[in-house]
């Protein structure tokens, strides 16, 4: 695997495509510059080498050019982040965006605007693929968050550079977890999923069972699998069309040798709402008009012993409904628990959409191992998939 490492990028041009897609206010002001700061050290390093760094990144859904998502609203934060001047050109190819990538010199930073007001980014168009990379001599891919899309900027644009193409830190960092996870990691490993529906989660399901020793199901998923077990699960989300499939995870586990930990309680509530009545019940009792929206107090010890036990864990999905603060103890036990695990040496990796935000809200952020930054790109490396913007590299 080829990172900036490899490289000295002394008097060289690189084309980096980082993931700038930030939240902005209605004053375009950056409110989250996470993905700014997630890029910092691939570019430092390569304008400390002596080089300069072209950056291209996409910021939401344009139809077109529109002003709102111009990339020369984050210039500032960008600045901010790097303490280095950062120069900017209004389009990403054609002559304006040329002359401005050829008069960068060593130590200088160049900002593209928005790859999307183009539309042949997304469809992945060789030629605008092949503009793009006439701007730098190295190409480096830093942008986990996209490597699951086979666009121009992320993916064909590769081609174009032959053995000068690499990955940035970030991406290398995301590659190395999700390695420690699925191939190389200490065992016993565990995988936490939770969330709101098995249908989103079983390529997940089906690909970590062949990569794990125990497997905890939490959140909404539980209940396909109580139900499906005979259980009576109230009014709890549950997706009946997909208790065959549940039951069938299960025997696939047991001849996989993967130990299965479904909550034993829930802390259910009558109504869908932080106001609600609520009560611990056992997870396969819960009568009408009652649902499950969080783990009970027995499911949350035998969660901990679990966790305790093991040496690489990966976490994707919430144990409850922890937008509301009534029923987010499940998902905060739970991360206390990985924290504490990894304190103890354990490897913890969280990623893929709700779990981490939990993760941020709740300030596990820095007592976990890793947080991946790609939530799609994420999930689609759990089901085992080739990421186009990491094939494109190694090719
Ligand atoms: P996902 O995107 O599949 O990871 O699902 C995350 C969502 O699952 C969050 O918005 C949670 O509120 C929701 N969730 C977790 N547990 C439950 C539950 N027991 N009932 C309903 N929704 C849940």
């Amino acid at each position: 695997m080829k990172t900036i490492n490899d490289f000295n990028f002394s008097g060289k041009k690189a084309l980096i495509r980082v993931d700038f897609n930030v939240p902005l206010d209605d004053n375009f002001q950056v409110t989250d510059d996470t993905r700014i700061q997630s890029a910092k050290s691939t570019i430092i390093k390569i304008l400390e080498d002596g080089g300069s760094c072209i950056l291209m990144s996409h910021l939401g859904r344009p139809k077109g050019v529109q002003n709102e998502f111009s990339l020369h609203h984050i210039i500032e934060s960008l600045q901010d982040v790097l303490g280095v001047q950062v120069k900017f050109v209004n389009n990403c190819v054609g002559p304006k965006a040329e002359e401005a990538a050829s008069d960068l010199k060593s130590g200088e930073i160049l900002l593209l605007e928005n790859l999307r007001f183009h539309e042949e980014e997304k469809s992945g168009e060789k030629n605008f693929a092949k503009q793009l990379s006439k701007l730098g001599d190295i190409y480096v891919n830093d942008a986990f968050g996209t490597a699951h899309r086979a666009h121009a900027s992320t993916t064909i644009v590769a081609q174009f550079f032959e053995d000068k193409k690499c990955f940035g830190y970030l991406l290398a960092q995301e590659i190395e977890s999700i390695q420690k996870v699925m191939q190389t990691g200490e065992k016993p490993v565990l995988a936490v999923l939770g969330g709101a529906k098995v249908s989103s989660k079983i390529t997940i399901i089906e690909n970590i069972l062949d990569k794990v020793d125990h497997l905890i199901i939490g959140g909404g998923m539980t209940f396909t699998f109580i139900k499906a077990q005979g259980g009576s699960v109230g009014d709890s989300i549950c997706e009946d069309d997909k208790m065959a499939l549940a039951l069938d995870i299960l025997k696939q586990a047991e001849a996989k040798n993967v130990k299965i930990h479904l909550p034993v309680d829930v802390l259910a509530a009558n109504a869908f709402s932080n106001e609600a009545e609520t009560k611990v019940i056992d997870v396969t009792k819960i009568p009408d008009g009652w649902q499950g929206l969080d783990a009970g107090p027995k499911s949350k010890t035998n969660f901990h012993d679990v966790v305790m036990q093991c040496r690489t864990i990966l976490w994707n999905g919430p144990l409850g409904v922890f937008e509301m603060e009534t029923f987010a103890n499940g998902t905060i036990e739970l991360g206390n628990s990985i924290a504490e695990a990894t304190k103890k040496g354990a490897f913890s990796l969280v990623g893929g959409g709700d779990s981490v935000a939990a993760v941020k809200q709740f300030g596990f952020e820095n007592k976990v191992s890793y947080v991946s930054t790609g939530g799609g790109a994420m999930l689609e490396s759990l089901e085992g998939k080739i990421l186009p913007g990491i094939a494109a590299i190694l090719e």
